[in-house]
């Protein structure tokens, strides 16, 4: 039942998101859709608690995210992470990819097993970028790269729940279908919980396994993909699928 308002410069504040209610199951994909503006990127702000919500609640783990403070903050900033929509307005391009990855092992004090040298080898391996990656800068970086850094970035502190913001809107097409394997598979691989944003109908489905679509800013309906897909309910969700290539 949560509630965004976002204040206006002049004073007074919008509305963005309206009593807005689903939840997120252990281990499953949860796809979010719906056009520009429809308070997409402002929702995964919200669960990682980059932004306040001024009415509901939203929980993680049985704790009300609005009240964690100290260690149990802390933790939760390691649990929760979030790939963004633009990865070039989320890596610093002044730091060398190996630190950006290690940046958040050494915020959150994570002892490692392995070498920091090793372990970032690791990481750009899963994400399918070679060792020569680690000592250059993000600048130098094409889009589909600087994505899969933000991501190595990510699965570096091992998280439980990754919000993916439109992980691959920025990237060209064939790109486009690399990145959204590599996520596919690695959520085979880790025990990951999963929320996917996108615009794009189609390739929502292809990787979530329930749906949740936003209308300007309120939760028009939710169900499994197959579900959404074959019985939609609501005419927008038609209009959305007619839509998508
Ligand atoms: P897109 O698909 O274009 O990324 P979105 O669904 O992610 O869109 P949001 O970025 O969540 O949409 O924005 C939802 C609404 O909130 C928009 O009307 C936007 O103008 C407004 N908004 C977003 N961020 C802010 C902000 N920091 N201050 C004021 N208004 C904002
Ligand atoms: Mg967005």
């Amino acid at each position: 039942d949560v509630s965004k308002f976002y204040r206006k410069k002049g004073g007074g504040s919008t509305q963005v998101l309206h009593d807005v209610t689903f939840d997120i199951r252990r281990g499953e994909v949860l796809g979010i859709v719906g056009e520009s503006g429809s308070g997409k990127s402002t929702l995964g702000k919200l669960i990682t608690k980059i932004e306040p919500y001024q009415h509901g609640s939203i929980t993680f783990d049985g704790q009300e995210i609005s009240k964690l403070s100290g260690q149990n903050l802390k933790r939760f900033r390691r649990r929760v992470q979030m790939i963004f929509q633009d990865p070039d307005s989320s890596l610093n391009p002044r730091m060398k990819i190996k630190d950006i990855i290690l940046e958040g092992v050494k915020g959150f004090d994570i002892k490692l097993a392995v070498s920091e040298e090793d372990y970032v080898d690791q990481l750009l391996s899963e994400v399918g970028l070679s060792s020569d990656f680690k000592y250059r800068y993000s600048s130098e970086l094409s889009g589909g790269q600087k994505q899969r850094v933000g991501i190595a970035r990510a699965l570096a502190v091992e998280p439980e729940l990754l919000i993916a913001d439109e992980p691959i809107s920025a990237l060209d097409v064939s790109v486009q279908a690399q990145v959204l394997n590599l996520l596919r598979r690695l959520k085979k691989e880790k025990q990951l919980t999963y929320v996917f944003i996108g615009h794009d109908l189609n390739i929502v489905r292809y990787i979530s396994d329930r749906i949740v679509v936003l209308y300007n800013g309120a939760l028009l309906e939710t169900g499994s993909s197959e579900q959404i897909f074959s019985h939609p309910q609501h005419p927008y969700t038609k209009r959305l699928l007619d839509s998508s290539p």
